[in-house]
């Protein structure tokens, strides 16, 4: 029983879990020749999440940012199996892994157990919550679809309810009062993207309600965007300023309630912030099945933010174990750039391994027709043969993991974004029409797909013709 694989016994078998950016760069750039492949994900998709705020403000069709893993997987010169479910075990000793279809269809058999030669593990993260009273239940997250979709209902029903005749104008101010807690780049992007949303189409849709409507970014640290240079963090304070976002810095939030959001001022009282929404972008915590993995090798996995690998990508106590991405603990941060360079690295790495095994099997075999070769001719032929497969073998270099920093940006709203570049010694903080479309290009440049390019493209198109639809599904 089970998925019918694209199996060669004389090849090894490849299993990647996940979808995502480690995961869909990895499937990008290998050959998939030597393998049997096979990619496990509960999403049969590949998410641009950069773009996710996007979403969440109305500005992008949901389905523009997703691509199909069939999409990336079909032209592989042997086929791929995907399989959407999530992986629920990982066993390092047995080499297996353990998967079960989540989705509200099963057939008759919905979980099962395959082994692996090589697992990557590139399961990503999920949102982290601390624990905190009420997040999960009273607050919309910003990390998959369906959170931006579930963000973007929920605001425009925050203001028809707001709307509604005979409402307070203590009921009205907190219906229009969207609170978003965590000032990382997350939260940032969305703040300017509701912002925006605001500007552009709720003053002419909603005049009676959008001057009223109220941002508030909750961060706990002293400033938001902590990994940017100091001058981008004042630029980008400066522009939520003008644009009425307020910031609350060294403010923690301790809970979020239906209707409020209970935090932590920086002179440490307690205070209540009435809301209509709020939207968590709190940071990463490790998946369970990332989480149980490492518990199996507690000698070699110790480090809370995910599994320890070594300069090649190899988790390290497991054979034939690789994790990339956000579920990795590495130098980096936990970036789609960085998880989509080990993901290439990665493909180019198994490449040369399969090149190595490959090249070390032929000449096993060239060794044991020599030993029983009768003659000189043929002991010629065959240790000629041996020779070179023996200099192919040493040019085959596996070399470490090496990240190439391209720098970060992030679009504040306004049309401003502000960008840490590594050349140029330059941080870029800039507004207006230029840094708008190069804020856009980059993005339109990283999408995996001509189908997503244009989808993006025509959507920016639409918007600006028409305006953000304001009709709520
Ligand atoms: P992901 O891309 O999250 O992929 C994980 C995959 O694993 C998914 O396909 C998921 O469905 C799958 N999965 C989950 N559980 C299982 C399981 N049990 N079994 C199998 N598969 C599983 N980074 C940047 O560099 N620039 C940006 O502009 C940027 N913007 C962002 C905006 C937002 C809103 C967010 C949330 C993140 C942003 N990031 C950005 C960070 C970036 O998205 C992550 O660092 C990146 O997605 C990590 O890639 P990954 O492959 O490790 O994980
Ligand atoms: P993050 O970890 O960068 O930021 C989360 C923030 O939430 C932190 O600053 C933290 O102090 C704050 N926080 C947590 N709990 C809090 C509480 N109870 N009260 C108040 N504040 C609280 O998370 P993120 O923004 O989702 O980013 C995750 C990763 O994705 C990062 O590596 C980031 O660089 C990357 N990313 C990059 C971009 C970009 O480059 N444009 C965009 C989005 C995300």
């Amino acid at each position: 029983p089970g998925p019918q694989l694209p199996f060669d016994e004389s090849k090894k078998t490849l299993v990647i879990l996940g979808s995502g950016w480690g995961a869909t760069s990895l499937l990008k750039a290998i050959d998939t020749t030597d393998y049997n492949v096979l990619v496990i994900s509960p999403k049969n998709y590949f998410l641009f999440t950069p773009l996710l705020p996007s979403v969440a403000a109305g500005t992008l069709n949901s389905r523009s940012i997703i691509q199909s893993t069939r999409y990336i997987t079909r032209h592989k010169p042997r086929s791929v199996t995907v399989i959407e479910a999530e992986a629920k075990e990982v066993d390092p000793f047995n080499k297996t892994v353990t998967f079960e279809d989540t989705s509200p269809i099963k057939g008759s058999i919905a979980s099962t157990t395959i082994p692996y030669d090589y697992l990557v593990m590139a399961v990503g993260a999920e949102v982290q919550t601390f624990g905190i009273p009420g997040v999960q239940e009273h607050s919309c997250f910003m990390k998959e679809l369906a959170d931006a979709e579930r963000m973007q209902k929920q605001f425009l029903d925050c203001l028809e309810s707001a709307a509604f005749p005979g409402q307070s104008p203590e009921e009205v101010e907190r219906l229009l009062h969207m609170v978003v807690v965590g000032g990382g780049p997350t939260g940032v992007e969305l703040s300017g993207e509701i912002h925006d949303f605001l500007e552009d189409d709720l003053k002419s849709w909603y005049p009676e309600l959008a001057n009223k409507i109220k941002i508030t970014l909750v961060e706990a640290l002293p400033s938001v965007l902590p990994t940017f240079s100091e001058q981008l963090i004042d630029y980008t304070e400066s522009t939520f300023k003008e644009s009425k976002i307020e910031i609350l810095t060294k403010t923690m939030v301790k809970e979020v309630k239906e209707k409020s959001v209970v935090v932590q001022m920086p002179d440490k009282s307690i205070a209540e912030l009435p809301c209509g929404m709020v939207v968590w972008a709190g940071g990463n915590k490790l998946r369970k099945v990332t989480h149980d993995l490492m518990l199996k090798l507690p000698e070699y996995q110790n480090d809370r933010r995910g599994i320890v690998v070594d300069d090649y990508l190899r988790m390290k106590g497991a054979d034939g174990i690789y994790a990339i991405g956000d579920c990795s603990a590495t130098s980096y941060a936990p970036t789609a750039q960085v998880a989509s360079q080990e993901g290439a690295y990665l493909a180019r790495m198994l490449v040369q391994m399969a090149k190595k095994e490959n090249l070390e099997t032929r000449a096993t075999e060239l060794a044991a027709e020599l030993a029983n070769a009768t003659t000189e001719e043929e002991r010629k032929r065959l240790s000629e043969q041996l020779d070179i497969a023996q200099k192919q073998m040493a040019k085959v270099k596996l070399r470490p993991f090496h990240y190439s920093h391209q720098g970060s940006l992030a679009y504040i709203g306004s049309e401003k974004a502000v960008a840490d570049l590594p050349f140029m010694n330059g941080n870029i903080a800039s507004g207006g029409v230029a840094t708008y479309l190069f804020w856009r290009s980059a993005y339109l440049s990283t999408l995996f797909s001509l189908r997503n390019r244009t989808l993006v493209a025509t959507d920016w198109l639409k918007v600006k013709i028409f305006g953000r639809d304001v009709a709520r599904e």
